[in-house]
């Protein structure tokens, strides 16, 4: 069984103050909500500045607190960046690896991403791995191919116990902020072919443990159908997720799975 992932990515938003009211507030939603917190695994991938305090607000709440990106070295001359020691240190549980926006604007590379996989998993944070073609390569018919390249080579000298630990985003880059959503047939046929992928290195048995998110353009119109799909396990949520509201009713898809029962 699956257990249903959703993921904030706040992206280089929010000053302090407003990530504490963010932080307070999504407490209570939650609660006044209804949603048990068991049921359903939540984080907010936030920039490093905000780690601590959110990290005080959700202490006792199940509320995980992500990163949005990471070295693969614990130490060292890497001016600017932050480490998986660094962040294990202040209880961060999960980390963004190979995000689009990370590849287009830093040069991120797949290879960089198998590092970066294999020091998350040691400094037991949860790597979420971002793959997704471009609107070239899905016009042009090639987006399996391209999809299968970036999996590959992300999950090079991955081994069986780190994939375990380790959740896909398959997000396409032309739905990714520009409103446009991919299908959910689009959507899920992705995500079954990433576990098609995985079962090929690994085995159907494990493949059908890994959890795999969409990501694109999700919001509360249409996370229902989203998360109706037998491949989709989870969602990775970019612009909707700034609104407490808006990611309150997308951590809350289906009250009949995600509710309390009493
Ligand atoms: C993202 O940042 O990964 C994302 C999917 O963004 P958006 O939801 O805004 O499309």
């Amino acid at each position: 069984m699956r257990k249903p992932f959703i993921v904030a990515n706040w992206k280089m938003n929010m000053l302090v103050e407003d990530s504490v009211q963010y932080g307070e507030d999504l407490v209570e939603k939650l609660k006044r909500e209804n949603v048990d917190l068991k049921k359903v695994d939540v984080a907010i991938c936030v920039p490093y500045i905000h780690m601590a305090a959110l990290k005080v607000i959700f202490v006792l709440r199940n509320i995980c607190v992500g990163a949005q990106n990471m070295h693969y070295e614990q130490s060292g001359a890497y001016t600017g960046e932050i480490s998986p020691a660094m962040l294990s240190d202040m209880g961060i549980e999960c980390c963004i690896i190979g995000h689009s926006e990370r590849r287009q604007h830093f040069n991120e590379t797949s290879e960089a991403c198998a590092k970066k996989i294999k020091a998350a998993v040691m400094g037991n944070i949860r790597p979420i791995l971002c793959v997704g073609e471009t609107l070239n390569e899905r016009e042009s018919g090639r987006y399996k191919d391209a999809v299968a390249d970036m999996l590959k080579t992300s999950l090079e000298n991955i081994t069986e116990a780190e994939i375990l630990k380790t959740v896909i985003a398959y997000e396409p880059l032309w739905a990714i902020g520009t409103g446009k959503t991919a299908t959910s047939k689009q959507a899920n046929e992705m995500a079954a072919f990433v576990r098609s992928v995985i079962a090929e290195k690994y085995g159907k048995d494990i493949a059908d443990q890994v959890i795999i998110q969409y990501g694109g353009s999700v919001k509360p119109d249409n996370i229902k159908e989203i998360m109706s799909m037998s491949d989709i396990d989870g969602v990775l949520v970019g612009g909707a997720s700034l609104k407490v509201d808006d990611f309150v009713k997308i951590v809350n898809f289906d009250p009949e799975i995600v509710g309390k029962t009493e």
